[in-house]
């Protein structure tokens, strides 16, 4: 896979530190492990892993795709509904990664408020956010350092709509970002306790007698439960990257899917044209944790999207 960064003197550093990204490769939630690389697990597999991900093999209007002369002509728009903003500060959100991207999650609170978006009239509640390295959409072929997404869900149709921010590495690091350096370090601070804690002769006691506890009871603990890390963010204040995405035009607008399996479709796109910044070692650290993260561009096939 191609794979441009256009902070050329962070190339190799940063890929030299792919390899640590598997440090806590957690199981995916449920369903078939599947990957962003290997004969069996990669991408052109995914739709064949599992019935419940055939979308990602048959689909016809599948995700990412680049924003070109040729896709301008055939599906993507520029956006021309109104998105507006109604983000509050998160109080109480995580940050972990989950075997695939580092994703930040809270549990919303919708007796006080529901951080949304309106496009148009219609609206979504943002369920969480995460990212991908290097970016998934690319604008005439070209990848952005990473990808934002954050993802919104209509609380009637349950359809999604997905806010894909380019990410743009420069020297300084920028305040909202700043729990992915954070994240790192106790995620490698975890290694080298779980390190220590496997190495023969000095496992505990205790943690022994409870791993052969689980399994014969068939509960042996997943990968994800043993290595979960998470990082607790008191408060995640949205509003100076909503500030900048006001300001972002054009955006682009289509209707996609999940770049992830299921793959699911009819997800509202809204790409923003503008890269947000993240600071070199935030991208960094993104790199570190969660690797190459981005499926391959879906818009050649047949005549997807028409
Ligand atoms: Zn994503």
């Amino acid at each position: 896979m191609k794979f441009i960064l256009s902070v050329v003197i962070a190339t190799s550093s940063l890929f030299a530190a792919v390899s640590a990204h598997a440090i806590v490769k957690r199981a995916p939630p449920s369903g078939p492990h599947w990957d962003y690389s290997g004969d069996k697990t990669g991408p052109d597999h995914w739709g064949l892993l599992d019935p419940a991900y055939v979308t990602c093999e048959t689909g016809m209007q599948q995700s990412p795709v680049d924003i070109n002369a040729q896709s301008l002509s055939r599906f993507v728009h520029c956006a021309k509904k109104a998105l507006t903003f109604d983000y509050e500060p998160v109080k109480d959100a995580v940050a972990h990664f989950n075997g695939h991207t580092v994703e930040i999650d809270w549990t919303p609170n919708s007796k006080t408020h529901n951080n949304s978006i309106a496009i148009g009239k219609k609206e979504y509640h943002l369920i969480q956010f995460h990212f991908h390295t290097p970016s998934e959409h690319r604008i005439n072929g070209r990848h952005a350092d990473g990808e934002l997404h954050l993802v919104h869900r209509n609380p009637v149709d349950k359809s999604l709509a997905v806010i894909g921010v380019l990410l743009q590495a420069q020297a300084r690091n920028v305040p909202f970002f700043h729990y992915l350096t954070a994240l790192q370090k106790k995620v490698h601070a975890d290694k080298r306790d779980s390190a220590v804690a496997a190495a023969p002769g000095t496992t505990s006691a205790v943690v022994d007698e409870l791993l052969k506890d689980s399994v014969c009871a068939g509960t042996q603990p997943t990968p994800q439960s043993a290595t979960k890390v998470d990082y607790p963010l008191k408060l995640v204040d949205f509003a100076p990257l909503v500030r900048a995405l006001k300001g972002f035009t054009p955006r682009w607008e289509y209707s996609g899917s999940l770049t992830t399996p299921p793959c699911s479709e009819n997800v509202a796109w809204n790409v923003m044209h503008d890269p947000y910044p993240i600071g070199l070692d935030q991208l960094r650290a993104l790199v570190d944790l969660q690797g190459y993260n981005a499926r391959d561009l879906e818009d050649s096939r047949g005549p997807a999207h028409e």
